[in-house]
């Protein structure tokens, strides 16, 4: 075990303790609120952190300054050989507050595959993209006829025994806002907790507009209609808000939803999140217009103290809030799966 960390605290206050990985850029899904049908142009694999680097890298973050969690994400995490290998590495760090608590968002294709890899390599809890339950407009969203397969990645990932497995639902109006209550039926039927996200201006094709949200409210009311839901106690740094059905148990994964009301209700004030994209720039917001080469710097030669020199230095730069709702909005360059969402 590591000695006492140091926390890492931005300007506003709020200590760092949640850091998000990409592993690739890459994806075998094309979804539209994501990526372009074609033509997306990725990172040349030596560009790319190789396992060693993503391990030296997160290990300043655990040791140095207690961060609690890791989420390894994307472009798609599960498409990243070896990946077993790289979850090894990181479930075995660990600061006072115990082992990292180790987590992957994915799009859970291959999960059947791969699951039983992943727990057994440590990796602890799983949140996988489900955002329709009907076959041709699943196809349509992702742009991969692979309704059941997602399906099925679901239940392997129940049966591989993660702490927890999370369904996220991006909603999207005219395209799936029919289909809030049945997937709110899923997550009943499957026990298992269900986040709906709203649409954020992170599309590399750029058709994000403030009318193509559907806000938590709406959500929120849709599903009370059908099944009555209560607010659920404060999320502190969790980026959900919690609700859970009055005729559920309140504890059940399939008891509770979460809402994630990015654009309606930011959340930036409780932000606990930083970010390393696949080349290992550091960003400290997903809406962020800047970034720190952390990789660069790694690769480059730098020691301990001087990679951490440049963390503080980002983290003092963290923003109180990205300004989404705002006429100076401006959108990252980057898309979501080159951030890793
Ligand atoms: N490929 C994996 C997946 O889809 O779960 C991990 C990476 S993906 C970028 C992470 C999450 O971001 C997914 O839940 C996805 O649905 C969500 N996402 C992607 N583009 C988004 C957007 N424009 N607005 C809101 N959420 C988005
Ligand atoms: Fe791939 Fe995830 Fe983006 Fe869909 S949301 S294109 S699965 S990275």
């Amino acid at each position: 075990m590591s000695a006492a960390h140091q926390d890492l605290i931005d300007p506003f206050g709020r200590v760092i303790e949640d850091l998000r990985i990409s592993v690739t850029d890459r994806c075998n899904f094309r979804c539209t609120y994501c990526m372009p049908e074609e033509g997306m142009q990725f990172l040349d694999r030596s560009k790319v952190m190789s396992f060693e680097e993503i391990e030296h890298l997160a290990r300043i973050f655990v040791e140095r300054y207690g961060v609690k969690g890791i989420r390894l994400t994307g472009g798609e995490p599960t498409v990243r050989a070896q990946l077993p290998v790289l979850v090894t590495k990181l479930a075995a760090l660990e600061n006072e507050h115990g082992h990292v608590d180790l987590a992957m968002t994915t799009n859970g294709a291959t999960m059947r595959l791969v699951a039983d890899g992943l727990r057994e390599a440590g990796l602890k809890r799983v949140n996988i993209s489900l955002d329709t339950l009907d076959r041709a407009k699943f196809h349509e969203m992702t742009r991969r006829d692979q309704l059941d397969n997602v399906l099925d990645g679901i239940e392997a990932a129940k049966e591989a025994g993660f702490d927890r497995v999370k369904i996220n639902a991006v909603i999207e109006r005219g395209v799936n806002d029919d289909e809030i209550v049945d997937l709110a039926t899923y997550g009943r039927e499957q026990n298992v907790e269900v986040r709906f996200i709203e649409f954020m201006p992170l599309d590399a094709t750029g058709h994000w507009m403030n009318d193509t949200v559907v806000g938590q409210d709406e959500i929120v009311a849709k599903i009370n209609e059908v099944y009555p839901i209560e607010v659920m106690p404060a999320r502190g740094a969790a980026p959900a808000d919690r609700f859970r059905y009055l005729d559920g148990d309140g504890t059940s994964a399939g008891s509770m939803i979460g809402v994630i009301p990015t654009v309606t209700k930011p959340f930036c004030g409780d932000c606990d999140r930083v970010r390393l994209t696949a080349e290992g720039d550091f960003r400290t917001c997903l809406f962020a217009t800047k970034e720190f080469g952390l990789l660069a710097a790694l690769r480059a030669g730098e020691t301990d103290d001087q990679l951490a020199a440049r963390i503080e230095a980002a983290v003092a730069t963290k923003w109180a809030g990205h300004q989404i709702n705002q006429v100076n909005f401006t959108r990252p360059t980057k898309s979501m799966s080159q951030i890793g969402g």
